[in-house]
């Protein structure tokens, strides 16, 4: 292999890697957080502090309180409540005495110890997933408008441009990825992890597609099938799997890893012979991704509790999400003044 392609190819591996969402952490795997943890859902308490959620008697049923108080959703909410301030409790107490011992700070389920604003865990982190969505939902509208408003219409109403539907649905999974990654950073719970980690998931698997689909130009429905079908069925598995037998992080890095690498290289080998007119776009959201993924690398604890390598990640997809939608409506009208041009029906 030519060694600058090397080069290029160590690289994404090493960013990939990187992935910050998606790694095991050591704080909640240390058996003294666990037995906290167990034992504050079972007392309700850590140390002095108890939690007015945790009350429930020996039959789940809450004591005390009115009929609506008794209701199994607001249960259920309860014991979220319960479980959230005990790991939260749990977390700053394994971290004062860990502090006292002269050990630095380690990451439980995945992130950093942050002080809570408002009951919100990460606040920075939910500012830019939130920002990230509303990015979203301004390049998916704009390329919306461009492609029914702007552009000409097949006779049958319908658009040239024959990848929209493709990136309707990615526009629709990375809104729901966004959203989900908001909600888990206000409220780490199991419910709310699994549903952050599967539509991450889902979204790097139906990116890792469109990708193969769009670089090889696949306008054939047979052959598209060909190219979803068996990484559908694959990332279907696999999000089942996560959820119904085991949240496997470690497996699930592997997963994502090789997703995220096949694609940027897909799209970075695309970018680098084609002649389309806005391949820069291309290179800027590549090479811009994965510079932004070294953030990463130096996964730092938060600055103050609040502003860590994740969060600051989070924020550099804002501007590369802008461009990427600015890359997908000009690629709409490059296609499309194509096929008008070959005078294509
Ligand atoms: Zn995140």
């Amino acid at each position: 292999m030519h060694m600058a392609t090397r080069n290029w190819v160590a690289l994404f591996v090493v960013l990939s890697c990187l992935l910050g969402v998606l790694d095991a952490s050591a704080g909640d795997a240390d058996p003294l957080y666990r037995a906290c943890v167990k034992q504050c859902e079972e007392t309700g308490c850590v140390g002095q502090k108890c939690f007015p959620h945790c009350k429930f008697s020996s039959d789940g049923a809450s004591i005390n309180g009115p009929w609506y108080m008794q209701e199994p959703l607001y249960l259920q909410w309860k014991k979220w409540d319960c479980l959230s301030d005990c790991r939260y409790n749990c977390m700053v107490d394994r971290e004062i005495k860990r502090d006292a011992l002269g050990h630095g700070p380690v990451k439980y389920h995945g992130k950093w110890p942050f002080i809570r604003v408002y009951g919100i865990q990460e606040p920075a982190s939910v500012a830019f997933s939130v920002l990230n969505l509303a990015m979203h939902f301004h390049g998916w509208l704009s390329f919306f408008i461009l492609l029914y408003y702007k552009l000409p219409l097949k006779q049958t109403k319908k658009a040239y441009y024959e990848f929209s539907p493709l990136w309707h649905i990615y526009g629709f999974l990375s809104m729901n990825s966004w959203f989900w990654s908001a909600v888990f950073h206000s409220r780490d719970v199991d419910l709310t992890e699994k549903f952050d980690y599967s539509s991450a998931v889902a979204l790097l698997g139906f990116s890792l597609i469109l990708a193969i689909l769009r670089s090889f130009n696949v306008r054939d429905e047979a052959a598209r099938v060909m190219v979803a079908a068996p990484l559908l069925a694959f990332v279907t598995t696999h999000i089942l799997y996560l959820n119904f037998y085991k949240l496997d992080y470690g497996w699930n890095m592997k997963v994502c890893v090789v997703m995220a690498v096949a694609q940027l290289l897909i799209w970075a080998t695309w970018a680098g012979i084609t002649r389309h007119p806005s391949r820069w776009k291309l290179w800027v959201v590549v090479f811009g991704g994965a510079l932004a993924m070294l953030l990463e690398i130096y996964d730092f604890p938060p600055y103050y509790g609040f502003l860590d390598a994740h969060a600051i990640w989070h924020a550099t997809t804002i501007p590369l999400t802008y461009i990427w939608w600015s890359f997908i409506r000009d690629d709409a009208e490059f296609q499309t003044a194509n096929m008008l041009k070959k005078g294509r029906p």
